[in-house]
């Protein structure tokens, strides 16, 4: 009889797992909280994988990372995507996905529609050849729990958000790849459902979670009225000025002084040093893009377009400068796992995202796809291996709401708006103890607050209230234990 496995997300990480899996023999069901493969940062992603290929060595791959990422990552788990994400991505290519290799990179932009979302086509395709290889989708479909016999998980507790019918399914192992945490943070360019709850699951199971106060902002997003928040690439110095409020072109100047020959680099291995500078000169007074700079020829560049990472039919005609500011976009810590990504837990497995280790203090620009593939190819295998056969149903047990809800209960949107103002302004590019102290104290009030849930999104945004609370509080705590800067970690003058 298949071994039973259960995957939560359907971004890269959840889409490769489930196939490996799969193709492993097992039986695979795959829950997804919109329709399956939407609303991923993966499908966000600009579609970039950093790697050893093209004469770029997996020595070079592995020592930029762990030096970018100031020596805090997983060495074993560093050397694993510094050697095998080439043959990740071949095996991928072998499915039928579409993947371009250059030096040190991969792409698989070309296969999306637009050059909005790079990761959009390859979402697709994972998608396409999951559903042919016989994997289950439970789509609009919430885990709010995973369930535990003695120190084993057997199942996923999981609720349709849309008609608030819940169950739990039995499994033989539980891979986690729930992405990370981004719409903890009021400015960010994660979508809607990346609320932490993966690290919520795995905390409330007694699996461990590191490298929480690694979140890396990224240095250059849109901060102009009317403009969407959304990231614009660090490479963007290299076209036109971006100055603070004197004029002064501070980023350029500081990428010389660190060692950076350009945007790109920075872009790469520099974006802890780059979101501060660009934080700092946002409080002095703003940043700004000097798009007035462009030349006609620029405007037709395709890499300008990229580098605006939005359509430049958006920016046609205007010819002012426009304020930029960093924004949340990442979390380089997350659940603990070996180099198949077990978790400590018995059956549960993590990978992408969710998992940390792999960036330690900042994260290599590309580095983060690289991992979906790779750890979610050897999961799916190790999870594939594990745990008994044949999927069952087993009683749902009790649901218990995170936060009460009373008719008289505050709107959630509303809620949730006011906690992500409050983890900006606590946990953002530049940290002070005496506000993360604040911010823990209005955390520990947060528990008591009601909640009204009059519509199947209130339910949603209900369910998703324990994630992102658990993963306000562990990041809060980790930042305030470490107590000098260090990657993407800045505490205000130091
Ligand atoms: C704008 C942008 C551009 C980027 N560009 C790049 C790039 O070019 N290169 C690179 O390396 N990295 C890039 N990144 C980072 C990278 O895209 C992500 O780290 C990576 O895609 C995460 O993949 P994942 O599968 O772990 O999670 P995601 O793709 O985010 O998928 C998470 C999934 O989990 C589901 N989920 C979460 N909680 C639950 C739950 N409780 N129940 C059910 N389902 C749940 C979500 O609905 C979703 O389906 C970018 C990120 C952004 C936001």
């Amino acid at each position: 009889m298949a071994k039973r496995v259960v995957v939560i997300g359907t971004g890269g990480a959840g889409l490769v797992a489930a196939i490996a899996a799969r193709m492993s023999g097992a039986e695979v069901a795959v829950i997804s909280k919109t329709s399956r493969g939407l609303g991923t940062c993966t499908a966000y992603s600009a579609g970039v994988f950093s790697l050893a290929c093209g004469g770029v060595s997996s020595e070079e791959h592995y020592e930029r990372t762990l030096k970018t990422g100031q020596f805090v990552n997983d060495p074993s788990l560093v050397k694993i995507l510094s050697e095998e994400t080439e043959t990740a991505l071949k095996t991928l290519a072998g499915w039928g996905v579409g993947i371009e290799f250059k030096r040190g990179m991969a792409t698989v932009r070309f296969t999306a529609r637009n050059e909005i979302m790079g990761g959009a086509g390859f979402v697709a395709e994972l998608v396409s050849i999951a559903e042919k290889a016989g994997v289950r989708f439970e789509d609009w479909t919430v885990a709010t729990s995973l369930r535990l016999l003695g120190d084993r998980v057997v199942g996923v507790e999981v609720q349709d958000w849309r008609t608030g019918r819940q169950e739990c399914l039995g499994a033989g192992s539980v891979i986690l790849a729930t992405g990370g945490g981004g719409r903890l943070f009021s400015r960010t360019d994660n979508p809607s459902r990346i609320t932490g709850d993966g690290y919520a699951l795995a905390l409330n199971a007694g699996a461990n979670l590191r490298d929480m106060e690694f979140v890396q902002f990224y240095p250059v997003g849109w901060a102009e009225p009317g403009f969407p928040r959304w990231l614009a690439d660090v490479g963007l110095v290299d076209y036109l000025r971006i100055t603070d409020s004197k004029g002064d072109e501070f980023l350029k100047k500081a990428l010389k002084e660190w060692g950076f020959r350009n945007g790109r680099e920075g872009n790469l291995y520099a974006r802890d040093l780059c979101a501060r500078i660009m934080a700092e000169k946002d409080l002095e007074g703003g940043v700004y893009a000097h798009l007035e700079d462009l030349t006609e020829d620029q405007w037709a560049d395709p890499y300008l377009e990229y580098c605006l990472t939005l359509d430049s039919r958006l920016f046609k005609g205007v010819r002012r400068p426009l304020r930029v500011a960093p924004l949340e976009h990442y979390f380089c810590g997350g659940v603990v796992i070996d180099g198949c990504g077990r978790t400590s837990v018995g059956g549960l497995y993590a990978c992408g995202e969710a998992a940390g280790g792999v960036d330690g203090a900042n994260r290599v620009g590309g580095n983060a796809l690289s991992s979906v593939v790779t750890f979610g190819l050897r999961a799916g295998h190790a999870a594939a291996e594990e745990g008994r056969s044949g999927f069952e149903t087993l009683v749902a047990g009790s649901a218990r709401d995170f936060l009460a809800i009373s008719e008289e209960g505050e709107n959630p949107e509303k809620l949730r708006r006011e906690l992500q103002e409050e983890a900006w302004a606590a946990l953002g590019p530049i940290r002070e103890n005496r506000k993360m102290e604040r911010f823990l104290a209005y955390l520990s009030d947060f528990r008591a607050r009601r909640i009204r849930v009059d519509s199947s999104v209130g339910r949603l945004q209900a369910l998703e209230m324990e994630g992102l609370f658990m993963t306000a509080r562990t990041v809060a705590e980790a930042a305030l234990k470490r107590e000098t800067s260090l990657g993407t970690h800045y505490m205000s003058g130091q």
